[in-house]
Order: structure tokens, then sequence, then C-alpha cells
């Protein structure tokens, strides 16, 4: 049988879960601070590397503590991911503000923390000064359209609606100089959940080759390049992880053989990852509160897509353990399904799991990132509790569960 390894056991969940309800998510902070070490330990040789952490992963702001600990900046694309970002300390050029379509009080905003902020689009150049004034600093984001292949995720760079085209980032980086803009950054965002670390050193060699250009033509240095994010997890048991330190040794070698000769050293390497920093680290526990069989056998949970829509939306393999029968032969084939009324609520179809009992505990791996983050109102179910499990082996509640109170919030009944 494939598994997964756990950082907890049958008998510490049944505990837990006296006192906090399934469903409930739950990330271990040990794991995720020893993987945050691995990432900047592999870029150690890269003067001033810094992960942003991309805060639509796992928008909660102890998480976000730990992280800033770490030395991650934030990566943030709206106004709740700044505020977020403020309220644990992480400002000015901690922050990349990576939008699109953006409104002017969100690059008020970011003005205002001095964030760094990123372009989406040469029209957004005249919008913020217009709008706010332009920064000292400005980054853009490149879409290499047929130049690069993206993923099921993010789909083609062709069909994507983000970044400036190869032409416009040069027109743009002048008219920002012109603007009095002296400080510039590139970046690019193209794949997500890419298992393949050439891929990413191919990135690097594509805002290289860049920055060269943009030196040549437009005589702007660039301070810095950011990768993206896009690292992927193996969600599947038979995956291996991304090897970082094959990432750095190819990114390095591309900086040697590209940036170095041509003067422009140093230049800041940057990334902005939310899967793979927190992805693999946080759980989703539900409960079997039901099985039936009709055309095909069911397993009902107490939880829904409502607390984790990867499988739903994307047809995303999520791995479940069911704690206490890891052992056991995984001799039925069942649907793992939730509660809404969609049919597309399944956490797993045709797996193959032990037999599975109501009350059972079930574990749904790699939820820590777009997990509860990517939750929903829909139908009336509400967001569940995230729980931290401690580096001491103590568990701290980071955010209640939602009550009806907070789904009734928004209506006024006196009115009726
Ligand atoms: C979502 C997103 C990320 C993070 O992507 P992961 O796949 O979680 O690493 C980084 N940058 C931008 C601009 C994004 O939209």
């Amino acid at each position: 049988m494939s598994t997964k390894a756990l950082p907890f056991d049958h008998a510490f969940i049944e505990q837990l879960a006296q006192e906090y309800p399934t469903p409930f998510h739950l990330y271990d902070e040990k794991s995720i601070r020893e993987n945050a070490r691995r990432l900047n330990v592999a870029f150690q040789w890269s003067e001033g590397f810094r992960e942003y952490f991309a805060v639509k992963a796992t928008p909660n702001p102890h998480i976000l503590k730990i992280l800033k600990d770490e030395g991650f900046g934030a990566d943030c694309s709206s106004m709740a991911e700044l505020i977020l970002s403020e309220k644990v300390g992480i400002t000015g050029e901690e922050i990349m503000f990576t939008s699109n379509d953006t409104p002017a009080c969100e690059y008020a905003k970011a003005r205002e923390l001095r964030a760094t902020i990123n372009l989406d689009d040469i029209s957004h150049i005249d919008y913020l000064d217009a709008n706010v004034g332009l920064s000292e600093l400005i980054c853009f984001r490149y879409n290499p359209g047929p130049l690069r292949e993206g993923n099921v995720i993010i789909g083609s760079p062709e069909e994507a609606k983000y970044g400036f085209m190869r032409e416009q980032l040069f027109e743009g980086y002048r008219k920002c100089r012109d603007k009095g803009v002296s400080r510039f950054g590139l970046h690019t965002m193209v794949a997500s959940n890419e298992l393949n670390a050439e891929f990413f050193v191919e990135t690097a060699r594509m805002l290289f080759e860049l920055a060269i250009e943009i030196a040549e033509k437009t005589d702007i240095r660039l301070e810095f390049v950011n990768l993206g994010g896009g690292i992927g997890i193996p969600y599947r048991p038979e995956e291996e992880p991304v090897n970082l330190e094959a990432v750095s040794a190819g990114v390095k070698a591309a900086y040697d053989e590209m940036i170095v000769p041509a003067g422009l050293d140093p230049l800041r390497i940057c990334m902005e990852n939310g899967r793979m920093v927190t992805g693999p680290y946080g759980f989703l526990v539900t409960r079997a509160i039901h099985s039936k069989e009709i055309y095909k056998s069911y397993v009902g949970v107490d939880s829904c897509m409502a607390n984790l829509m990867r499988p739903g939306m994307y047809g995303a393999y999520h791995h479940i353990t069911v704690l206490g029968k890891e052992d056991a032969p995984c001799d039925t084939t069942v649907d793992v399904v939730g509660s809404l009324c969609e049919n597309n609520d399944k956490f797993a179809i045709d797996r193959q799991l032990p037999k599975i009992e109501t009350g059972d505990f079930l574990v749904i791996h790699d939820a820590g990132a777009h997990g509860h983050s990517m939750g929903f109102q829909y139908n009336g179910k509400l967001r569940s509790a995230e729980l931290l499990l401690q580096e001491d082996g103590s568990v701290r509640q980071i955010r209640r569960a939602e009550t009806l109170d907070d789904y009734f919030a928004t209506l006024d009944f006196s009115t009726l």
C-alpha cells in the first residue's frame, strides 16, 4: 500500500477532536519551518535572495508570522492580504504586491506600506501615476506567451490574462524612467504545481536573458528578478518533491554563465511560492458519518468542498489516510464525498481504501495551501477552524470555525 507520513496518530486526533470538533485544518509548524529553512539554505549563494510567501495560499496571520520569522516576505494581491501582512509586521519591500485588474484603493494601500508594486499591464503605469503616484521601485510581470508552456492549473501563457508582452516591457521601463522611477524589477509566473526542477531553471534563464536585453536596449539595470511561485508538491505518494538544491544549482549555473559576464552581478533573485511552503504541512481532518451503497459505494464525511475545493474544482488528487487503519489492506473502492448539493463535491473517486466505518477519522493530505483559503459558503456551508500543531507538540487554535451567526451577519432580518 502506498502511504504518506503524518506528524500525528489516531490517539492524538481522537483526543484533539474532543476539544475541537471535526472538520478542522491542522498545520505542522515544525515541518513548515524546516522546509522554509531548506529553501533559504538552498539559495544562500544568492545575495539578498528572498521568498515572498503567496498569502492567498494560507492567509492566516499566525502562519505568516512563522514565515516572517524564517525571513520570508509576503506576496499579496488584494487589500485583505496587504492588511494581513501589515498586521504581522511585514511591510515595505518585504511585500511584493503582484495583483491584476487592480483597483486604485489597493494601489494606494500598497504605496502606503511602501510595498514593491508589480504592474500587470503597461496601461497601469499611467493608472498608478494618475491615482496614487509612481513609486521609486517598480516591477513588471512578464507573460512570455508562445515562448513558454504553462500547465493545467495556470493554463497556457497565451491564454493567460496576466502580464506584459515582451515588447511592452522595453517600452514600459523607458516610460517609467522618464517619469522618474529609478529602481526596477522583473517578474514572471508561468506555471503552478510544477514538479520538474528544470522548469524553474528555464524560467531563470528566460528572465536573465531579458535582464541582459533590457540593459542593452534601455540602459536600465534591473535590481531583481522574481521567478514567481509554482513549485509543485507530491500530492501522490509515488511522486517526488522538487529538489530545491537542484533548482538552486541550475539557477546559479545560469547566473554565472549569463549575468556575471554581462556585468549585471549583483542581481537579486526572489520567488513567491505558496503551495510548496505550506501545502504538504496542512491536513484536513474529517470524520466518516455515513456510508451508502447504490450504483457505487460512497463514504460521506462531515466536511465538503467548502473546506477543500481542489478535488472538485480541478479533479486534483489528495491522498487520504484512514487513521488507525494505516496498515489495513486497501480492499474497498469508494467515493469519499461531502454534503454539498453538487455532484462534484467528492474528495476522492474510485479510491482504494481500507474498509471505513462510521466515526473513523479521515486525514486528507496536502491541504495546507489553497485549502481552507479557497473556502466558500455556498449551500450554507461554514468554514472550519484552523489549528496549529506547535513545535512543542501542543495544539493552538489559530482561527475558530465559522458559526451560523457569521453566515447571517450580513443580513438584516429586522426589515423583513
Ligand atoms: C498563486 C500565485 C502564487 C503562488 O502559487 P503557488 O502555486 O502556490 O506557488 C505566486 N504568485 C502569483 C502571482 C500567484 O498568483
